[in-house]
């Protein structure tokens, strides 16, 4: 790996506002003697209005913004690189305060600007068909490093607005659950985005699964299947080895589905490794019973990749049988890979 760590630019003796949660906010407030409403402001500001700094809170006296200014700061991550592709699709690559570096994807779609945010830097789970994986883990995002790539996106595209969020970058999110459900909060609680038009896609960590609606708001689910038999899962995404499709399905069947919502199922077509017949009338067995759809996407290649994308007759052969099963199959299509912004290509610059 190339070392490119930045210059830190913690100031370890004042708070960033931005790494507390409403509650820590409120006291934080408290403590500096403030009234309780400043914290509401605060909050307005910071998420609503994207203030980047505490010298921009207008709404405040010249003499507390100085105050405040004295303790506390605004962390927001560093825009490295903005790629915009030909059919709109735009990658924003981020530094943070340590020098790690993110990704996030803007994708264009009729009446729809969805962003699709990462939750950690890298991805430890090692699917072979995903350039993420192949970073390894760097470290997990805080919570206001998912939750500020929204705040920073939007700034970027103003007076464009962002509809949906998806967490389908890099990393796996219940790998950070912690994290990604205060995230969560924020980003349908204070920047007031509808939990409906927030999607979470993991890989398949059956006990984060069960814990999922325990902890954050209630968005939707997507699962990353990518096979239908536990031999092929096995051999392209190792998290089956301890959490196999037995599992998997019994936690999906279980989970608390909010009325009229269904669960996604993502499953990425390899040339001659899942891309059958009798690997799309499996699929149809398997979610017999859930309420689902599935997006299936073709394998968007990369520089080194072992797997093949099958061509569009195949795809569409598969997402027939599929149809005839009375699923709902849609192919996702491609955005960005031009700019290596499509699902499984990002490795924000670390290769
Ligand atoms: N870690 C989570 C969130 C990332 S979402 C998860 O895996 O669900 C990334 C999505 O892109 C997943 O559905 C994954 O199966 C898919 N993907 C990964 N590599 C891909 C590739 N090369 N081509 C197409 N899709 C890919
Ligand atoms: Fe991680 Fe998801 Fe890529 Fe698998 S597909 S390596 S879980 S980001």
């Amino acid at each position: 790996m190339k070392s490119r760590k930045a210059v830190v630019t913690t100031m370890p003796s004042k708070t960033n506002l931005k790494s507390l949660s409403k509650p820590e906010l409120e006291s934080f407030v408290k403590d500096s003697g403030l009234p309780l409403f400043r914290a509401k402001q605060l909050v307005h500001w910071i998420y609503e209005r994207h203030a980047l700094s505490i010298a921009d809170i207008t709404e405040f006296s010249k003499d507390l913004r100085e105050k405040l200014s004295g303790k506390a700061y605004l962390s927001s991550p560093e825009l490295v690189s903005r790629l915009v592709s030909e059919d709109g699709t735009e990658k924003f690559l981020f530094g943070l305060e340590d020098g790690e570096r993110i990704e996030c994807v803007l994708i264009p779609d009729e009446e729809r600007l969805t962003l699709c945010i990462s939750s950690q830097a890298g991805c430890a789970m090692g699917c072979r068909f995903c350039l993420t994986g192949r970073l390894g883990l760097k470290r997990n995002l805080f919570a206001h490093e998912i939750a500020d790539q929204v705040i920073a996106a939007a700034r970027i595209i103003a007076p464009r607005r962002i509809t949906n969020i998806v967490l389908m970058g890099m990393g796996e999110p219940l790998a950070n659950i912690e994290n990604v459900a205060e995230a969560l909060r924020r980003i349908t609680g204070l920047m007031k985005i509808s939990p409906r038009r927030v999607t979470l896609s993991t890989a398949g960590i059956v006990p984060a699964i069960r814990e999922l609606p325990k902890k954050a708001p209630p968005v939707n689910l997507a699962v990353s299947l990518n096979a239908t038999t536990d031999a092929v899962r096995n051999s392209v995404m190792p998290v089956n080895r301890t959490y196999p499709l037995g599992k998997l399905f019994e936690a999906c069947r279980k989970y608390p589905l909010q009325p009229r919502r269904k669960i996604t199922f993502e499953y990425v077509l390899l040339k001659d490794v899942n891309d059958s017949a009798g690997d799309a009338r499996r699929l149809v067995c398997l979610l017999k019973g859930i309420p689902s759809k599935v997006n299936l996407i073709p394998f968007n290649p990369y520089e080194g990749a072992e797997f093949g994308r099958p061509d569009d007759e195949r795809v569409l052969e598969f997402q027939q049988v599929l149809l005839k099963g009375s699923l709902t199959a849609l192919i996702r299509k491609s955005k960005g890979r031009e700019i290596q912004a499509a699902c499984g290509q990002l490795e924000a610059g670390y290769r």
